[in-house]
């Protein structure tokens, strides 16, 4: 931490974004301490929360703290989950709500955006062009559309889109200096919106590194055709096996724009949905059918027949659950869907479809093993077609209740043996950098290189220098 005293350096910053935009106040520390996730991440207060305007104020931020060597931690709406943005060694908590600019560039379909857009902004900027939409996770409306789509989020869509949205960037870097990893670098350039620039793709380097590099100032990113028509549907099996098969021919044959495999204890389908009635595990799939009239109609057909060779049951979802799925696209979402009451902690890895099966009968043990038996809910969903329908998301999730110490160390013990657990099994990767799951020393030769670029680029270790991977 630096030399100076806080009350100096707080001085110094408000030269650079204004007094009101710079605070030291406790009220303000204490609310950024901790998220959800503080069994396995533990709370920390940061030194200062500041709020810049724009990028020249961010630059001159990055200089001051690299010369005082004050750590920064970016924060986009700070609800990751998995406590990536708490300050582990104090410093500054860099705040980029105010910058909001979203423009809109039909003819591309792109949209340029700044860090503070939230998916609410984002997807009432784009009801002026009905044709296009942007793809929302289903979480909190308040999440940055760009540090979701930098740490590449889960969507209900992603069988048929994938999972990265985002096209190129311009970056902060910790010297002050701004990187653009877009093709304005090209003598003459239409714009910074393609990704096919004279070399190596540095938009990949930045993304899913957590804010350990730079700070982004601005993301491009992908908006896709709105469809003539969306149809969820549920479909209900007997078993966990049985939903494999089918979801896989979904993705592998283009049927649908998302598959979601899940089961549902009894105790958290209550907590998780708030529905009652399920005296049993629910075993269910979610599928979003896409396209027009008659391509739906003739997907659902082939749904509904694949479902059924492994005894699916496939209903169309009740009016008001169908109107909140299709409206995603275009509202201001109503309601969150997930839990809604405690916590819940989730340990998301991408894994072979067929190692799923194992990996849920294994999440079912530990729980059992870590006396929060009833507690889970499980998903898979392949995340493209291209690779057979075979690359999948998977998220054991458990409800508990943070106010509980006993549940605070069982969930501590869960954690660590799912992790186990699912690398014995085999999985590609995690879900994302989350503290405690990835570790760069683990990595071999490309851990190695990575530490090495982030020393390069951040020799001073001001970037995020929390629990994130690098250490
Ligand atoms: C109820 C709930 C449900 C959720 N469901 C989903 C879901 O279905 N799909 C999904 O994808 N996610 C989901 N999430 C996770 C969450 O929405 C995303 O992680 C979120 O988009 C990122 O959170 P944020 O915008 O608050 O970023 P933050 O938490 O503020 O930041 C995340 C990380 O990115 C870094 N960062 C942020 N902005 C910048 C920047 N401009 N430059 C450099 N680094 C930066 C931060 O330092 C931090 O390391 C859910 C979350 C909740 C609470």
């Amino acid at each position: 931490m630096a030399v100076l005293d806080t009350s100096t350096l707080e001085t110094e910053i408000a030269k650079i974004v204004g007094k009101e935009n710079v605070s030291t106040d406790f009220v303000d520390l204490i609310a950024h301490e901790r998220d959800d996730q503080f069994a396995t991440v533990p709370p920390h207060l940061p030194d200062f929360i500041v709020r810049p305007a724009n990028k020249a104020e961010i630059q001159e931020v990055i200089r001051f703290a690299n010369e005082n060597k004050i750590p920064i931690v970016p924060y986009g709406s700070g609800i990751n989950r998995k406590g990536l943005c708490i300050a582990q060694k104090g410093g500054i908590i860099l705040d980029l709500r105010r910058m909001r600019k979203i423009e809109v560039d039909e003819k591309m379909m792109v949209a340029k955006i700044g860090p503070g857009v939230n998916f609410v902004e984002m997807v009432t900027a784009l009801n002026k062009y009905p044709h296009l939409r942007c793809l929302a996770p289903d979480a909190p409306a308040t999440a940055s559309v760009l540090a979701n789509y930098m740490l590449r989020g889960i969507y209900p869509t992603a069988t048929r889109y994938g999972i990265d949205h985002l096209i190129t960037m311009e970056i902060v870097l910790p010297n002050g200096e701004i990187l653009d990893t877009g093709s304005a670098a090209t003598p003459g350039s239409p714009g910074p919106y393609c990704g096919i620039v004279n070399g190596p793709d540095l938009t990949k380097l930045f993304q899913a590194n957590v804010g350990t590099m730079g700070v982004i100032t601005e993301g491009r990113i992908r908006l896709y055709p709105m469809p003539e028509k969306i149809v969820p549907l549920t479909i209900r099996y007997k078993d966990f096996k049985s939903m494999i098969e089918p979801a896989t021919q979904f993705a592998y044959k283009n049927l649908v724009a998302g598959i979601w495999v899940m089961t549902f204890d009894p105790e958290a389908i209550s907590t998780f949905m708030d529905m009652r009635g399920a005296d049993e595990e629910v075993f269910m799939s979610l599928v979003f059918l896409e396209g027009t009239e008659e391509e739906v109609q003739k997907h659902k057909e082939q749904v509904v027949k694949i479902a059924a060779a492994s005894n699916g049951d496939t209903m169309d979802l009740p009016d008001f659950m169908a109107k909140e799925f299709v409206q995603d696209h275009r509202y201001m979402r109503s309601f969150i869907r997930g839990w809604r009451k405690g916590n819940l902690w989730g340990c998301s890895v991408y894994a072979p479809m067929t190692n799923v099966v194992k990996m849920y009968e294994d999440s079912k043990k530990l729980c059992k093993k870590n006396n929060l038996e009833g507690r889970l809910h499980f998903e898979a969903i392949p995340v493209h077609p291209f690779h057979n329908g075979q690359l999948t998301y998977v998220d054991p999730c458990v409800m508990w209740d943070g106010g509980k110490p006993e549940e605070v160390e069982n969930i501590r013990q869960l954690s660590a043996d799912i992790r186990k657990a699912f690398l014995d099994i085999g999985i590609y990767g995690f879900f994302r950098a989350f503290p405690g799951t990835i570790n760069s020393h683990e990595l071999g030769m490309y851990g190695e290189i990575w530490r090495k670029i982030k020393k390069l680029i951040d020799p001073n270790n001001i970037m995020n220098p929390g629990n994130p991977p690098l250490h």
